[in-house]
């Protein structure tokens, strides 16, 4: 007898996901696959819209939540005082991401496992490119889940990404005019310009993460901890000066990165960069500066 497969596509709101669903449409057509989001409740509203947009071309995304067992589809809530608490009061951070854990693994797993009970096995396509490194930092569940890497197997590069959604009529998602990733708007991987830019763009999405930061969440001993480094808490954006060092800093790696690429000739383009979509690039990290692929690709 044949197996039962599902084919599922995980899509996080960036560009790598999205051109990956939009290119196994035009590539593989005869593969039926059920695309989803989690929604941590706490998307970008430019995410969001930037979904919808996949929707109308790839047609249903299942969003999936993190509420409970019987309530696993539909938007994502905000809970955040919940899961600290559930979470020893802890802020989530790059050395304990639970977060990553309770608001994209565990809805994922919630849906998958329905069809896991219903003896399917499960094929997930994931946007990892032809010439991106072997990825650390990338979560996975413990189910018979195979993992295929389409643009690795057909030699797609980043310059190609852009072409895949423009030809679908996509531009990039509106975040990348001021922010490098898709994820939580309070999440911990943002560069201190992307936290100044997030409170120029969404005040009250920054005035949500400062009181995250400033609440009885802090159980670490010692220094308290803040998500911007030792000693500076949201709350130093109050400041004019703090934020024109921001700012000032910024512009020094920027033009340290178009000096390198001078230098090395590479030209194009460079005078009118796209800062955001270069981010790690720019400040010599590694694409996703560590952050789970789950969130952001
Ligand atoms: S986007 Fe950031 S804050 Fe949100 S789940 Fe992922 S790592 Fe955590």
């Amino acid at each position: 007898m044949k197996d039962k497969v599902k084919h599922v596509l995980g899509l996080s709101g960036g560009k790598d996901s999205s051109a990956l669903a939009l290119y196994m449409k035009e590539t593989r057509p005869d593969i039926d696959v059920e695309y989803f989001f989690t929604d941590t409740g706490y998307e970008l509203p430019e995410t969001n819209e930037f979904i919808d947009q996949l929707e109308e071309r790839l047609g249903y995304i299942h969003r999936l939540n993190g509420r409970s067992m019987n309530d696993i589809e539909g938007r994502g809530e905000k809970d955040f005082a919940k899961l600290l608490k559930d979470n020893g009061n802890y802020l989530p951070s790059q050395r304990d991401r639970w977060c990553t854990i309770q608001l994209k693994l565990v809805p994922f797993e919630r849906w998958v496992d329905l069809f896991i009970k219903d003896g399917y096995k499960i094929k997930s396509y994931v946007g990892i490119r032809a010439d991106e490194p072997q990825r650390t930092g990338y979560m996975t569940i413990d189910k018979p889940i195979e993992s295929i890497m389409p643009f690795r197997e057909d030699g797609i590069v980043k310059s190609d990404i852009e072409n895949i959604l423009q030809r679908n009529g996509l531009e990039l998602p509106a975040y990348y005019k001021w922010r490098s990733r898709s994820g939580c708007s309070f999440c911990f991987y943002q560069k201190k310009i992307e936290w100044l830019k997030l409170q120029e763009n969404h005040p009250e999405l920054f005035e949500e993460a400062k009181k995250f930061e400033k609440g009885e969440s802090n159980n670490v001993k010692g220094e308290r901890f803040y998500w911007m480094g030792q000693g500076q808490p949201l709350e130093i954006l109050e400041s004019e000066e703090a934020k024109k060092r921001i700012r000032e800093n910024h512009e020094k790696q920027v033009e340290r990165f178009k000096r390198k690429k001078r230098r090395n000739a590479l030209l194009d383009g460079i005078e009118d960069l796209d800062e955001f979509a270069n981010l790690d690039e720019i400040y010599d990290e590694v694409e996703g500066g560590g952050a789970c692929i789950t969130c952001y690709k």
